[in-house]
Protein backbone atom coordinates (compact mmCIF):
# COMPACT_ATOMS: atom_id res chain seq x y z
CA UNK A 1 0.00 0.00 0.00
CA UNK A 2 1.27 3.70 -0.87
CA UNK A 3 -0.25 6.40 0.66
CA UNK A 4 0.74 10.53 0.59
CA UNK A 5 2.03 11.42 4.05
CA UNK A 6 1.77 14.99 4.63
CA UNK A 7 5.13 14.34 6.64
CA UNK A 8 7.40 13.70 3.29
CA UNK A 9 5.20 15.46 0.90
CA UNK A 10 5.08 12.76 -1.40
CA UNK A 11 3.19 9.17 -1.81
CA UNK A 12 5.03 6.72 0.23
CA UNK A 13 5.23 2.99 0.07
CA UNK A 14 3.42 2.30 3.74
CA UNK A 15 5.57 -0.27 6.17
CA UNK A 16 3.85 -0.69 9.52
CA UNK A 17 5.45 -0.55 12.29
CA UNK A 18 4.17 -4.43 12.80
CA UNK A 19 4.22 -6.58 9.96
CA UNK A 20 0.76 -7.55 8.68
CA UNK A 21 -0.82 -5.01 11.07
CA UNK A 22 -2.12 -1.08 10.68
CA UNK A 23 -2.71 1.11 13.39
CA UNK A 24 -4.80 4.05 12.74
CA UNK A 25 -6.13 7.04 14.83
CA UNK A 26 -8.97 8.90 12.86
CA UNK A 27 -9.27 12.46 14.45
CA UNK A 28 -13.24 12.26 15.04
CA UNK A 29 -16.07 14.52 15.25
CA UNK A 30 -16.85 16.69 18.13
CA UNK A 31 -20.14 15.86 19.09
CA UNK A 32 -22.41 19.25 19.25
CA UNK A 33 -24.37 19.41 16.41
CA UNK A 34 -25.12 17.04 13.41
CA UNK A 35 -21.97 16.53 11.21
CA UNK A 36 -22.21 18.86 7.88
CA UNK A 37 -21.60 16.69 4.73
CA UNK A 38 -18.26 17.86 4.30
CA UNK A 39 -17.39 15.50 7.90
CA UNK A 40 -18.75 12.93 6.17
CA UNK A 41 -16.44 12.89 3.65
CA UNK A 42 -13.98 12.93 5.69
CA UNK A 43 -15.20 9.14 7.34
CA UNK A 44 -16.19 7.72 3.83
CA UNK A 45 -12.69 8.35 2.49
CA UNK A 46 -11.42 6.92 6.17
CA UNK A 47 -13.81 3.84 5.56
CA UNK A 48 -12.36 2.94 2.07
CA UNK A 49 -8.84 3.20 3.62
CA UNK A 50 -9.67 0.74 6.14
CA UNK A 51 -11.46 -1.47 4.41
CA UNK A 52 -8.63 -1.47 1.24
CA UNK A 53 -6.06 -2.25 4.13
CA UNK A 54 -7.99 -5.20 5.31
CA UNK A 55 -8.86 -6.02 2.17
CA UNK A 56 -5.48 -6.43 0.64
CA UNK A 57 -4.26 -8.49 3.80
CA UNK A 58 -3.46 -6.26 6.41
CA UNK A 59 -5.10 -6.23 10.52
CA UNK A 60 -6.51 -3.44 11.13
CA UNK A 61 -6.58 -1.53 14.47
CA UNK A 62 -8.30 1.47 14.51
CA UNK A 63 -9.64 3.92 16.94
CA UNK A 64 -11.44 7.40 16.32
CA UNK A 65 -12.44 9.52 19.04
CA UNK A 66 -15.27 11.43 19.94
CA UNK A 67 -15.11 14.84 21.32
CA UNK A 68 -17.20 15.65 23.84
CA UNK A 69 -14.92 18.38 25.77
CA UNK A 70 -12.62 21.23 25.67
CA UNK A 71 -13.02 21.77 22.25
CA UNK A 72 -13.32 25.49 21.58
CA UNK A 73 -14.93 27.55 19.14
CA UNK A 74 -12.63 28.89 16.01
CA UNK A 75 -10.64 26.09 17.42
CA UNK A 76 -8.72 28.81 20.50
CA UNK A 77 -7.74 28.52 23.60
CA UNK A 78 -10.02 30.48 25.37
CA UNK A 79 -13.27 30.56 22.83
CA UNK A 80 -16.35 28.65 23.98
CA UNK A 81 -16.47 25.15 24.47
CA UNK A 82 -18.86 23.71 21.09
CA UNK A 83 -20.50 21.08 23.50
CA UNK A 84 -21.21 23.52 26.47
CA UNK A 85 -22.04 26.46 24.80
CA UNK A 86 -24.65 23.80 22.55
CA UNK A 87 -26.02 22.97 25.66
CA UNK A 88 -26.91 26.51 27.30
CA UNK A 89 -28.31 26.97 23.60
CA UNK A 90 -30.51 23.96 24.09
CA UNK A 91 -31.14 24.40 28.22
CA UNK A 92 -30.18 20.65 28.67
CA UNK A 93 -26.44 19.10 30.30
CA UNK A 94 -23.55 18.30 28.12
CA UNK A 95 -23.94 14.82 28.31
CA UNK A 96 -27.20 15.00 27.02
CA UNK A 97 -26.13 17.28 24.18
CA UNK A 98 -23.29 14.82 23.39
CA UNK A 99 -24.96 11.57 24.07
CA UNK A 100 -27.91 12.73 21.23
CA UNK A 101 -25.11 14.08 18.78
CA UNK A 102 -23.33 10.59 18.97
CA UNK A 103 -26.61 8.66 17.57
CA UNK A 104 -26.78 11.12 14.96
CA UNK A 105 -22.55 10.30 14.15
CA UNK A 106 -23.91 6.54 14.57
CA UNK A 107 -27.15 7.04 12.02
CA UNK A 108 -25.29 9.18 9.53
CA UNK A 109 -22.75 6.49 9.28
CA UNK A 110 -24.73 3.21 9.37
CA UNK A 111 -26.62 4.65 6.93
CA UNK A 112 -23.46 5.50 4.72
CA UNK A 113 -22.58 2.21 5.15
CA UNK A 114 -19.17 3.37 6.93
CA UNK A 115 -17.79 0.71 9.06
CA UNK A 116 -17.43 1.26 13.10
CA UNK A 117 -12.97 1.77 14.07
CA UNK A 118 -13.45 -1.56 14.60
CA UNK A 119 -14.47 -2.82 10.86
CA UNK A 120 -18.48 -3.71 12.02
CA UNK A 121 -21.47 -2.61 10.68
CA UNK A 122 -22.86 -0.11 12.97
CA UNK A 123 -25.84 -0.40 14.71
CA UNK A 124 -27.07 2.95 15.30
CA UNK A 125 -29.35 2.00 18.23
CA UNK A 126 -26.35 0.17 19.95
CA UNK A 127 -25.87 1.05 23.86
CA UNK A 128 -23.60 4.22 24.21
CA UNK A 129 -21.72 1.70 26.74
CA UNK A 130 -20.38 -0.16 24.02
CA UNK A 131 -19.14 2.83 21.58
CA UNK A 132 -15.59 1.64 23.17
CA UNK A 133 -15.90 -1.91 22.33
CA UNK A 134 -16.33 -0.69 18.60
CA UNK A 135 -13.46 1.37 18.59
CA UNK A 136 -14.59 4.90 19.61
CA UNK A 137 -12.77 6.87 22.12
CA UNK A 138 -15.13 9.44 24.58
CA UNK A 139 -12.77 12.56 25.44
CA UNK A 140 -14.69 12.54 28.87
CA UNK A 141 -13.28 8.89 29.60
CA UNK A 142 -10.00 9.23 29.03
CA UNK A 143 -9.39 12.40 31.27
CA UNK A 144 -6.74 10.02 33.59
CA UNK A 145 -5.03 9.21 30.56
CA UNK A 146 -4.71 13.33 29.23
CA UNK A 147 -3.88 14.40 32.93
CA UNK A 148 -0.76 11.43 32.74
CA UNK A 149 0.21 12.32 29.56
CA UNK A 150 0.76 16.20 31.03
CA UNK A 151 2.38 15.27 33.40
CA UNK A 152 5.42 13.58 31.71
CA UNK A 153 5.50 16.93 29.01
CA UNK A 154 6.08 18.30 32.76
CA UNK A 155 8.59 16.55 33.56
CA UNK A 156 10.36 16.57 30.45
CA UNK A 157 10.67 20.29 31.11
CA UNK A 158 8.14 21.11 28.23
CA UNK A 159 5.21 22.89 30.02
CA UNK A 160 4.72 25.88 32.18
CA UNK A 161 1.83 27.03 34.21
CA UNK A 162 -0.25 30.50 34.84
CA UNK A 163 -2.93 31.59 37.01
CA UNK A 164 -5.50 30.14 34.02
CA UNK A 165 -4.22 27.25 32.19
CA UNK A 166 -1.14 24.84 31.76
CA UNK A 167 0.65 25.25 28.27
CA UNK A 168 2.59 23.77 26.24
CA UNK A 169 5.41 25.74 25.43
CA UNK A 170 6.27 24.89 21.30
CA UNK A 171 9.53 26.64 21.15
CA UNK A 172 11.00 23.53 22.88
CA UNK A 173 10.25 21.95 19.66
CA UNK A 174 13.07 22.39 16.75
CA UNK A 175 10.38 21.54 13.92
CA UNK A 176 7.45 22.43 15.32
CA UNK A 177 5.40 23.25 12.07
CA UNK A 178 7.34 20.72 10.51
CA UNK A 179 4.02 19.64 8.09
CA UNK A 180 4.13 23.43 6.63
CA UNK A 181 7.95 24.35 7.23
CA UNK A 182 6.72 27.88 8.70
CA UNK A 183 8.70 29.13 10.91
CA UNK A 184 7.56 30.33 14.38
CA UNK A 185 7.87 33.95 13.92
CA UNK A 186 5.56 33.47 10.40
CA UNK A 187 3.09 31.43 12.61
CA UNK A 188 3.46 34.08 15.35
CA UNK A 189 1.81 36.68 12.58
CA UNK A 190 -1.34 34.56 12.85
CA UNK A 191 -2.07 33.86 16.31
CA UNK A 192 -1.62 37.35 17.24
CA UNK A 193 -4.95 38.02 18.22
CA UNK A 194 -5.30 36.06 20.59
CA UNK A 195 -2.27 36.83 23.02
CA UNK A 196 -3.82 39.59 25.06
CA UNK A 197 -6.27 37.12 26.54
CA UNK A 198 -3.86 35.18 29.69
CA UNK A 199 -1.13 38.00 29.91
CA UNK A 200 0.79 34.86 31.23
CA UNK A 201 1.13 33.31 28.17
CA UNK A 202 4.76 32.85 26.94
CA UNK A 203 4.66 32.79 22.71
CA UNK A 204 1.12 32.59 20.63
CA UNK A 205 1.79 29.74 19.17
CA UNK A 206 1.80 27.72 22.79
CA UNK A 207 -1.32 26.05 23.45
CA UNK A 208 -3.23 24.72 25.90
CA UNK A 209 -3.13 21.09 27.91
CA UNK A 210 -4.95 22.05 31.02
CA UNK A 211 -7.43 24.78 31.41
CA UNK A 212 -8.23 26.14 34.86
CA UNK A 213 -11.43 26.74 36.31
CA UNK A 214 -10.90 30.52 37.05
CA UNK A 215 -12.12 33.40 35.13
CA UNK A 216 -13.80 32.86 31.87
CA UNK A 217 -14.24 28.73 32.60
CA UNK A 218 -15.06 29.66 36.55
CA UNK A 219 -18.79 28.09 36.37
CA UNK A 220 -17.27 25.07 33.61
CA UNK A 221 -19.93 22.91 34.10
CA UNK A 222 -17.50 19.29 33.07
CA UNK A 223 -14.44 19.63 34.89
CA UNK A 224 -12.47 17.59 36.69
CA UNK A 225 -9.58 17.41 39.24
CA UNK A 226 -5.74 17.29 38.56
CA UNK A 227 -2.32 18.16 39.61
CA UNK A 228 -2.93 21.93 38.30
CA UNK A 229 -6.26 22.44 39.54
CA UNK A 230 -10.44 21.62 39.38
CA UNK A 231 -10.38 22.13 35.24
CA UNK A 232 -10.55 20.38 31.52
CA UNK A 233 -8.32 19.48 29.32
CA UNK A 234 -7.61 21.44 25.95
CA UNK A 235 -8.71 19.92 22.88
CA UNK A 236 -5.11 18.80 21.56
CA UNK A 237 -4.17 16.88 24.19
CA UNK A 238 -7.41 14.40 23.73
CA UNK A 239 -5.96 13.16 20.25
CA UNK A 240 -2.59 12.14 22.00
CA UNK A 241 -3.58 10.57 25.14
CA UNK A 242 -6.18 8.63 23.40
CA UNK A 243 -4.16 7.62 20.48
CA UNK A 244 -1.37 6.73 22.42
CA UNK A 245 -3.02 5.39 25.14
CA UNK A 246 -4.53 2.51 23.06
CA UNK A 247 -2.40 2.12 19.53
CA UNK A 248 0.92 2.62 21.64
CA UNK A 249 3.38 5.17 21.96
CA UNK A 250 4.26 4.21 18.11
CA UNK A 251 1.35 3.74 15.78
CA UNK A 252 1.56 3.92 11.95
CA UNK A 253 -1.72 6.15 10.55
CA UNK A 254 -3.22 9.33 11.62
CA UNK A 255 -5.87 11.09 9.51
CA UNK A 256 -7.40 14.26 9.60
CA UNK A 257 -8.98 17.06 7.28
CA UNK A 258 -5.92 19.38 5.70
CA UNK A 259 -7.35 22.21 8.16
CA UNK A 260 -5.56 19.96 10.69
CA UNK A 261 -2.30 20.63 9.33
CA UNK A 262 -1.37 23.91 10.41
CA UNK A 263 -1.86 23.64 13.97
CA UNK A 264 -3.86 20.28 15.39
CA UNK A 265 -1.39 17.58 14.36
CA UNK A 266 1.23 19.88 14.80
CA UNK A 267 0.60 20.39 18.71
CA UNK A 268 -0.39 16.44 18.60
CA UNK A 269 2.99 15.20 17.62
CA UNK A 270 4.95 18.10 19.95
CA UNK A 271 2.87 16.82 22.42
CA UNK A 272 3.91 13.02 21.42
CA UNK A 273 7.86 14.37 21.59
CA UNK A 274 7.17 16.57 24.89
CA UNK A 275 6.09 12.97 26.55
CA UNK A 276 7.62 10.04 25.28
CA UNK A 277 11.23 11.94 23.51
CA UNK A 278 9.86 11.35 20.25
CA UNK A 279 7.06 11.37 17.54
CA UNK A 280 4.66 8.80 17.66
CA UNK A 281 3.03 8.60 14.31
CA UNK A 282 4.50 7.38 11.09
CA UNK A 283 2.22 8.76 8.06
CA UNK A 284 0.07 11.36 8.52
CA UNK A 285 -2.74 11.64 5.98
CA UNK A 286 -5.13 14.32 5.55
CA UNK A 287 -8.28 14.64 3.07
CA UNK A 288 -9.15 17.38 1.33
CA UNK A 289 -12.18 19.26 1.91
CA UNK A 290 -15.66 19.28 0.31
CA UNK A 291 -16.29 22.62 -0.66
CA UNK A 292 -19.35 24.28 -1.67
CA UNK A 293 -21.24 23.26 1.46
CA UNK A 294 -22.47 26.60 2.27
CA UNK A 295 -23.27 28.35 -0.90
CA UNK A 296 -24.76 25.34 -2.03
CA UNK A 297 -28.28 25.91 -3.31
CA UNK A 298 -29.01 22.73 -1.58
CA UNK A 299 -28.29 23.79 1.80
CA UNK A 300 -31.50 24.15 4.06
CA UNK A 301 -29.98 24.82 7.26
CA UNK A 302 -28.39 28.16 7.40
CA UNK A 303 -24.91 28.43 9.08
CA UNK A 304 -23.91 24.43 9.60
CA UNK A 305 -23.77 23.20 6.37
CA UNK A 306 -25.95 20.74 4.92
CA UNK A 307 -26.35 17.50 6.73
CA UNK A 308 -26.95 13.97 5.39
CA UNK A 309 -31.14 14.36 6.22
CA UNK A 310 -30.63 17.15 4.26
CA UNK A 311 -28.84 15.67 1.14
CA UNK A 312 -32.07 12.83 1.86
CA UNK A 313 -34.49 14.89 1.78
CA UNK A 314 -34.16 15.74 -1.68
CA UNK A 315 -34.52 12.42 -2.84
CA UNK A 316 -31.53 10.90 -2.97
CA UNK A 317 -30.06 7.79 -1.12
CA UNK A 318 -27.35 7.46 1.08
CA UNK A 319 -25.74 5.13 -1.16
CA UNK A 320 -25.65 8.11 -4.24
CA UNK A 321 -23.36 10.07 -1.59
CA UNK A 322 -21.14 7.31 -0.51
CA UNK A 323 -20.58 7.07 -4.34
CA UNK A 324 -19.80 10.64 -4.89
CA UNK A 325 -17.27 10.84 -1.85
CA UNK A 326 -16.18 6.84 -2.69
CA UNK A 327 -15.50 7.77 -6.20
CA UNK A 328 -12.91 10.45 -5.57
CA UNK A 329 -10.10 10.38 -4.39
CA UNK A 330 -9.05 11.78 -0.87
CA UNK A 331 -6.96 14.46 -1.95
CA UNK A 332 -8.80 15.81 -4.38
CA UNK A 333 -10.80 18.81 -3.42
CA UNK A 334 -14.22 17.87 -4.21
CA UNK A 335 -17.22 20.77 -5.09
CA UNK A 336 -20.77 19.81 -3.27
CA UNK A 337 -23.45 20.53 -5.61
CA UNK A 338 -26.74 19.15 -6.15
CA UNK A 339 -25.72 18.37 -10.43
CA UNK A 340 -22.41 16.43 -8.25
CA UNK A 341 -24.62 14.03 -6.31
CA UNK A 342 -26.91 13.32 -9.53
CA UNK A 343 -24.08 12.30 -11.56
CA UNK A 344 -23.31 9.93 -8.82
CA UNK A 345 -27.06 8.38 -8.57
CA UNK A 346 -26.63 8.14 -12.59
CA UNK A 347 -23.33 6.61 -12.18
CA UNK A 348 -24.24 4.48 -8.92
CA UNK A 349 -27.75 3.45 -10.55
CA UNK A 350 -26.27 2.59 -14.18
CA UNK A 351 -23.74 0.03 -12.61
CA UNK A 352 -26.71 -1.36 -10.63
CA UNK A 353 -28.49 -1.80 -13.79
CA UNK A 354 -25.54 -3.22 -15.57
CA UNK A 355 -25.03 -5.70 -13.09
CA UNK A 356 -28.59 -7.01 -12.60
CA UNK A 357 -28.44 -7.60 -16.67
CA UNK A 358 -25.16 -9.81 -15.51
CA UNK A 359 -27.57 -11.19 -12.96
CA UNK A 360 -30.12 -12.52 -15.12
CA UNK A 361 -28.03 -13.82 -17.57
CA UNK A 362 -25.99 -15.63 -15.22
CA UNK A 363 -26.35 -19.47 -15.14
CA UNK A 364 -25.96 -22.04 -12.63
CA UNK A 365 -24.31 -20.79 -9.02
CA UNK A 366 -20.76 -21.67 -9.46
CA UNK A 367 -18.68 -19.13 -9.81
CA UNK A 368 -14.89 -18.01 -8.73
CA UNK A 369 -13.44 -14.58 -8.33
CA UNK A 370 -11.77 -13.79 -11.50
CA UNK A 371 -7.84 -13.35 -10.25
CA UNK A 372 -6.73 -11.09 -12.86
CA UNK A 373 -9.11 -8.26 -12.35
CA UNK A 374 -8.58 -8.63 -8.39
CA UNK A 375 -4.85 -8.26 -9.14
CA UNK A 376 -5.60 -5.09 -11.11
CA UNK A 377 -7.94 -3.45 -8.27
CA UNK A 378 -5.61 -4.07 -5.57
CA UNK A 379 -3.21 -2.23 -7.75
CA UNK A 380 -5.27 0.59 -7.84
CA UNK A 381 -6.27 0.52 -4.19
CA UNK A 382 -2.54 0.16 -3.75
CA UNK A 383 -1.66 3.26 -5.34
CA UNK A 384 -2.35 6.26 -3.17
CA UNK A 385 -6.03 4.62 -2.99
CA UNK A 386 -6.75 5.18 -6.28
CA UNK A 387 -10.17 4.51 -6.51
CA UNK A 388 -11.10 6.28 -9.95
CA UNK A 389 -8.87 3.65 -11.30
CA UNK A 390 -10.83 0.74 -9.25
CA UNK A 391 -13.72 1.85 -10.76
CA UNK A 392 -12.43 1.70 -14.42
CA UNK A 393 -11.46 -1.82 -13.53
CA UNK A 394 -15.06 -2.73 -12.91
CA UNK A 395 -16.21 -1.23 -15.90
CA UNK A 396 -13.77 -3.38 -18.10
CA UNK A 397 -14.75 -6.15 -15.93
CA UNK A 398 -18.48 -5.30 -16.94
CA UNK A 399 -17.75 -5.72 -20.80
CA UNK A 400 -15.19 -8.26 -20.58
CA UNK A 401 -16.85 -11.70 -21.90
CA UNK A 402 -15.68 -12.95 -18.96
CA UNK A 403 -18.69 -16.10 -17.11
CA UNK A 404 -21.59 -13.56 -15.84
CA UNK A 405 -21.39 -15.29 -12.45
CA UNK A 406 -17.73 -14.71 -12.39
CA UNK A 407 -18.14 -11.03 -12.80
CA UNK A 408 -21.02 -10.77 -10.61
CA UNK A 409 -18.72 -12.71 -7.72
CA UNK A 410 -15.36 -10.76 -8.43
CA UNK A 411 -17.95 -7.36 -8.39
CA UNK A 412 -19.40 -8.33 -5.05
CA UNK A 413 -15.75 -9.26 -3.55
CA UNK A 414 -14.61 -5.57 -5.17
CA UNK A 415 -17.66 -4.34 -2.74
CA UNK A 416 -16.37 -5.20 0.44
CA UNK A 417 -14.33 -2.10 -0.25
CA UNK A 418 -16.60 0.18 -2.26
CA UNK A 419 -19.22 -0.13 0.16
CA UNK A 420 -22.09 -0.14 -2.16
CA UNK A 421 -24.40 -2.88 -1.10
CA UNK A 422 -24.61 -4.43 -4.55
CA UNK A 423 -25.49 -7.39 -3.67
CA UNK A 424 -28.18 -6.92 -2.17
CA UNK A 425 -29.25 -3.78 -4.56
CA UNK A 426 -28.76 -5.96 -7.49
CA UNK A 427 -30.56 -9.08 -6.06
CA UNK A 428 -32.60 -7.54 -4.04
CA UNK A 429 -33.59 -10.94 -2.17
CA UNK A 430 -34.37 -11.29 1.43
CA UNK A 431 -31.91 -12.01 3.47
CA UNK A 432 -31.17 -14.75 5.44
CA UNK A 433 -32.42 -13.79 8.98
CA UNK A 434 -31.16 -15.27 11.76
CA UNK A 435 -33.38 -17.94 14.07
CA UNK A 436 -33.32 -15.77 17.06
CA UNK A 437 -34.09 -12.48 15.87
CA UNK A 438 -37.27 -14.42 14.04
CA UNK A 439 -38.35 -15.58 17.18
CA UNK A 440 -37.72 -11.61 18.70
CA UNK A 441 -40.10 -10.40 16.08
CA UNK A 442 -42.89 -13.39 16.03
CA UNK A 443 -42.54 -12.07 20.63
CA UNK A 444 -43.07 -8.86 19.81
CA UNK A 445 -46.28 -9.34 17.23
CA UNK A 446 -47.98 -11.66 20.49
CA UNK A 447 -47.02 -8.92 22.92
CA UNK A 448 -48.50 -6.12 20.57
CA UNK A 449 -51.59 -8.43 20.22
CA UNK A 450 -51.62 -8.57 23.93
CA UNK A 451 -51.48 -4.85 24.20
CA UNK A 452 -48.16 -4.90 26.24
CA UNK A 453 -46.74 -2.12 24.59
CA UNK A 454 -43.44 -2.01 26.55
CA UNK A 455 -42.65 -5.77 26.13
CA UNK A 456 -42.97 -4.77 22.29
CA UNK A 457 -40.64 -1.81 22.39
CA UNK A 458 -38.23 -4.16 24.20
CA UNK A 459 -38.53 -7.12 21.80
CA UNK A 460 -37.99 -4.58 19.01
CA UNK A 461 -35.06 -2.88 20.92
CA UNK A 462 -33.51 -6.32 21.13
CA UNK A 463 -34.01 -6.76 17.57
CA UNK A 464 -31.79 -3.53 16.70
CA UNK A 465 -29.05 -4.49 18.98
CA UNK A 466 -28.95 -7.72 16.90
CA UNK A 467 -28.48 -5.74 13.82
CA UNK A 468 -31.69 -5.65 12.57
CA UNK A 469 -34.91 -3.41 11.83
CA UNK A 470 -38.49 -4.92 12.40
CA UNK A 471 -41.02 -3.04 10.12
CA UNK A 472 -44.32 -3.21 10.45
CA UNK A 473 -47.07 -3.39 7.86
CA UNK A 474 -50.72 -4.11 6.47
CA UNK A 475 -49.90 -8.03 6.73
CA UNK A 476 -47.44 -8.49 9.59
CA UNK A 477 -43.68 -7.06 9.18
CA UNK A 478 -40.75 -7.40 7.58
CA UNK A 479 -37.21 -7.09 8.77
CA UNK A 480 -34.09 -5.45 7.20
CA UNK A 481 -30.33 -4.93 8.19
CA UNK A 482 -29.47 -2.07 9.57
P1 LIG B 1 -14.48 18.54 13.44
O1 LIG B 1 -15.68 17.91 14.10
O2 LIG B 1 -14.67 19.96 13.08
O3 LIG B 1 -13.20 18.29 14.19
O4 LIG B 1 -14.33 17.81 12.01
C1 LIG B 1 -14.30 16.43 11.90
C2 LIG B 1 -13.43 16.01 10.72
O5 LIG B 1 -13.98 16.48 9.48
C3 LIG B 1 -12.01 16.57 10.80
O6 LIG B 1 -11.10 15.53 10.47
C4 LIG B 1 -12.01 17.67 9.78
O7 LIG B 1 -10.72 17.86 9.25
C5 LIG B 1 -12.97 17.15 8.72
N1 LIG B 1 -13.63 18.20 7.92
C6 LIG B 1 -14.21 19.33 8.37
N2 LIG B 1 -14.76 20.02 7.35
C7 LIG B 1 -14.55 19.31 6.22
C8 LIG B 1 -14.88 19.49 4.83
N3 LIG B 1 -15.57 20.54 4.40
N4 LIG B 1 -14.48 18.53 3.94
C9 LIG B 1 -13.80 17.45 4.37
N5 LIG B 1 -13.45 17.21 5.66
C10 LIG B 1 -13.81 18.14 6.58
ZN1 LIG C 1 -7.49 15.11 16.63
Amino acid sequence: MKLYNTLEKKVVPIKPFKEGKISMYNCGPTVYFRMHIGNIRAYVDWDILHRSLTYVGYEVERIMNLTDVGHMSADEDFGEDKVEKQAEEEGKDPLDIANYYIRTVLDDFSKLNILSPKGNKINPNMPLDKLEEEGWTRATEYIDEMIEMVKKMEKNGYTYETTQAVYFDVTKIDNYNIFTNQSLEEKLEGVREEVGIDPEKRHPADFVLWMKRVGKYKNHIMHWNSPWGDGFPGWHIECSAMSTSVLGEYFDIHTGGIDHISVHHPNERAQNIGAFGHPSVKYWIHNDFLTGIEDTKISKSEGTGVSLPDALSLGFDPMDVRYLFASVNYRVQLKYTKESLEGARNARLSLISKLRAIYNSASGVESEILEEYKERFVNELENNLNVSGALAVISELLKSKEKSANILATVYDFDRVLGLNLKREVEQKDMDIPEVVLKLANERVEARKAKNYDMADKKREEIEIKGYRMIDTPDGFTIEEI
